[in-house]
């Protein structure tokens, strides 16, 4: 079951105090943290863990890079009309 290791406490390196597994497996918006393999793997079977509770497409959402942020998208449109004007002049 998925609570099985929801008792576990760990120190998380992003909040700096000791909090429970089930905190790292729901705060993703419901989903496990990103680091969640790097800070558990000497705990508990995690790639299991995730591999029994999880699909693929759920995995790859929670454990993936950070999506770009509004600046960065507002950056690139930026650098692409600079590249068109220059071309174009
Ligand atoms: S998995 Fe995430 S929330 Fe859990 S201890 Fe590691 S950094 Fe903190």
């Amino acid at each position: 079951m998925i609570e099985e290791h929801d008792s576990l406490i760990i120190r998380c390196p992003q909040l700096g105090g000791e909090i429970p597994f089930k905190y790292c497996r729901t705060i993703n918006e419901g989903l496990p943290c990103r680091r969640i393999m790097a800070c558990w793997e000497f705990r508990i079977e995690i790639s299991k863990f995730l591999g029994e509770h999880y699909s693929i497409d759920q995995i790859q959402l929670a454990l993936a890079p950070p999506t770009k942020t509004r600046i960065d998208t507002i950056l690139e449109l930026i650098e692409k009309a600079k590249k068109i004007k220059e071309e174009g002049e």
